[in-house]
This record gives C-alpha cells, sequence and structure tokens, in this order.
C-alpha cells in the first residue's frame, strides 16, 4: 500500500497516539494500531480500529475524568 499523503512512502503497521476533546474531558489513547508511512510519517486507521476508539472514547467521556490516558492492548 502506498502513502495517499505523499504518494511515495509505504504504509507499514505502527503504532500512533489520538488525543480527543469531548466537553470538558481530553482523552488520550495510546498505542494505538495504525499504518504509518515509512517516508513522511502520515498515518492511516482501518475501520475496525476507528470504532474500537470511537468506542473506548465514549465510555471514558461518561467517566468524568478531566484527562483520561488509555493505552490499547490486545486484550481492549
Ligand atoms: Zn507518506
Amino acid at each position: 500500500m502506498t502513502c495517499t499523503n505523499c504518494k511515495s512512502g509505504r504504509m507499514v503497521e505502527g503504532k500512533t497516539i489520538l488525543t480527543f476533546s469531548r466537553d470538558n474531558s481530553t482523552i488520550v489513547v495510546k498505542d494505538v494500531d495504525a499504518l504509518v508511512c515509512d517516508l513522511c510519517g502520515a498515518w492511516y486507521l482501518t475501520p475496525e480500529v476507528v470504532e474500537e476508539v470511537r468506542q473506548i472514547v465514549d465510555a471514558e467521556s461518561k467517566s468524568g475524568h478531566e484527562v483520561s490516558v488509555i493505552k490499547m492492548g490486545k486484550a481492549a
């Protein structure tokens, strides 16, 4: 798979970190499985991962914590 951003890099499996703001909360999700460009660093998430992250953020936004840091893992 070629990078859609720089058009010349190769997308390789890696991890990224995402930050979300919901109401008064900031939710940081670490170790998100992503395809990362080996040239420009652009990343792409599969629909499955997007859905998983969305559920984590939805659940965490109800916790009332101002800042949450969540590490994604295979067990999640
Ligand atoms: Zn690229």
